[in-house]
């Protein structure tokens, strides 16, 4: 076990001292209305970090009038010129990636790899994507048959106007960046509510991409709480759509609260993804990857593999690789180079994971190894040894309820139609695994499964190009891809008489 070794820089010390002021409006960094603050800790130790911003509703209010007045200007710009703005942007990132880096692992306690070549890689090339499409983005011609006379019908895709991006605490940066570039691209403007847990990363973000050439008010961030600030950005009147990011408790409430103004929404919500591991495949990577779909950021991953089905055959030797390869995952302070998995968010979202593990034992699955808080150095930290349970069953609390940490729930199977009718037995269907090297069964699995992304031979894979999103409660409309793009236009359709 390892503690912080890595020293923190001089520009993001800097950077932490003015958190409180944290809401980003135009181009200034303020304090909210209301003076008050929220801190953040460092869940690696439990130290203050900063404290941010605790934005309400005029905080809100002033934000989305300023997104609405840069609005009538970012719409005009050229595609090429808002496409290189979002270049330029995907640019800085790559430059302050050390900086970014060091800030989300402090705030949210990832390993600084996983900081670097995950979030702050794949930012970047998120913004680099959707630069690329600002040039695009057309309409259709289309052949109607007009009773009477001639027409020429042709569509565009516009801008809705202000969209409000609430994201959650477990990838700020990337999170972020997926909902704010693709919504910029389509010319609309954003106000940007991060997680009250892990705020600053979202706010360098802005202030970065305001250095890089985008226009004061094009996107303004709001810190704060999720009923205050994130609820004021559900009931403004001048946001046209919420995309939002976060458990589906919240997500149902965001319905619930838009329906009267009819707000434009994309859900992304919770998952409990399966990942099922045939008895043709190669078990060894299979077993690599089931480690890397569960314990990648502690765990806390919406799409993450958190019920492992092993076919029968296989399950002793799937069980005896997890066993000694999560033996050995090295915990630490983030900023360690050696630490291999960080701590958990939160003390609540500790206890709430120490609970589940409480509730597999009290149901009678088998405690493979972990479960329990890691002593020493590491004491004060949100940490959680990485954790196994075999003979779970379907109706098990860890079988069926998302955990957001690092425990994996082992079931065994014995047929192929068996394991699709029981991974699809979720209320959710963010993700899945299929590991085997039976190539039509690949692809026969991949299309019966309920999921919006499907993985075969490979796990946690994401890409700017590539859509993700939900099936049943685990959401609805995609982020990420063309079509996350289209999400934020609507279609208008132009008749022109001919006659
Ligand atoms: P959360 O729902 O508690 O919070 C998410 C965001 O919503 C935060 O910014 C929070 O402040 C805000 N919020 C909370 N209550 C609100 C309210 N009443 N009105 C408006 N905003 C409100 O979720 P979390 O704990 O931050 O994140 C974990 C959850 O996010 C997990 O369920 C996970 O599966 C989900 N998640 C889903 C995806 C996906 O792509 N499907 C990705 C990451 C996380």
């Amino acid at each position: 076990m390892t503690t912080m070794s890595v020293e923190i820089p001089e520009a993001a010390r800097t950077f932490l001292t003015a958190a409180a002021q944290s809401i980003l409006v135009g181009a200034e960094r303020m304090p909210s209305v209301g003076g008050e603050t929220i801190p953040t800790f460092d869940p690696a130790t439990g130290a203050l970090l900063a404290n941010i911003a605790a934005g309400g509703q005029a905080d809100v209010d002033r934000a989305v009038d300023t997104a609405h007045q840069a609005f009538v200007q970012w719409r005009q710009l050229s595609p090429a010129a808002r496409g290189r703005v979002l270049q330029d942007i995907a640019d800085a990132i790559e430059e302050h990636a050390e900086e970014l880096a060091i800030l989300e692992t402090l705030d949210n306690g990832k390993p600084l790899t996983e900081s670097t070549y995950l979030d702050v890689s794949l930012s970047a090339q998120i913004w680099r994507y959707f630069g690329g499409w600002t040039t695009k983005l057309g309409g259709l011609t289309l052949p109607v048959s007009p009773a009477v006379g001639e027409a020429l019908v042709y569509t565009r895709r516009e801008p809705l106007g202000v969209v409000g991006a609430i994201v959650p605490w477990n990838f700020p940066l990337m999170i972020g960046s997926w909902k704010v570039a693709p919504a910029l691209a389509a010319g609309n403007t954003a106000v940007l509510k991060p997680s009250e847990f892990t705020s600053l990363s979202a706010l360098r973000l802005a202030e970065i991409a305001l250095e890089a050439g985008l226009p004061p008010g094009v996107l303004n961030v709001v810190t704060g709480l999720g009923p205050d600030a994130g609820q004021a950005l559900i009931d403004h009147p001048g946001v046209a759509k919420i995309s939002f990011t976060g458990s589906t408790a919240t997500g149902r409430r965001i319905v619930t609260a838009s329906a009267g103004s009819l707000k434009k929404l994309t859900l992304e919500l919770g998952g409990k993804s399966a990942n099922i591991v045939f008895p043709d495949a190669d078990v060894e990577a299979a077993a690599q990857g089931a480690l890397n779909g569960i314990f990648l950021n502690q765990g806390q991953v919406c799409c993450a593999g958190s019920r492992l089905f092993v076919h029968r055959d296989v399950h002793d030797e799937v069980v005896a690789a997890l066993e000694a390869e999560a033996g050995e995952i090295l915990l630490g302070h983030g900023l360690d180079e050696e630490t291999q998995m960080g701590p958990l968010v939160s003390a609540r979202q500790l206890d709430r994971v120490a609970g589940y593990v409480e509730a597999g034992v009290r149901e009678g699955a088998t405690l493979v190894c972990g479960g329990e808080r890691p002593g020493g150095a590491l004491a004060d930290g949100h940490f959680l040894k990485p954790t196994v349970f075999t003979d779970v069953r379907d109706e098990m609390s860890i079988a069926t309820e998302e955990i957001f940490g690092p425990v994996l729930s082992v079931l065994t199977f014995d047929d192929e139609s068996e394991a699709v009718r029981r991974a699809n037995s979720s209320e959710y269907g963010l993700a899945a695994g299929v590991w085997t090297n039976d190539l039509k069964r690949a692809h026969r699995v991949a299309h019966a499964l309920e999921a919006g992304t499907v993985w075969v031979n490979m796990y946690n894979m994401i890409d700017p190009a590539a859509p993700f999103g939900g099936y049943k409660s685990s959401g609805y409309g995609r982020d990420l891809g063309e079509e996350s793009l289209l999400g934020y236009t609507q279609t208008k359709s132009v008749w022109i008489g001919m006659d």
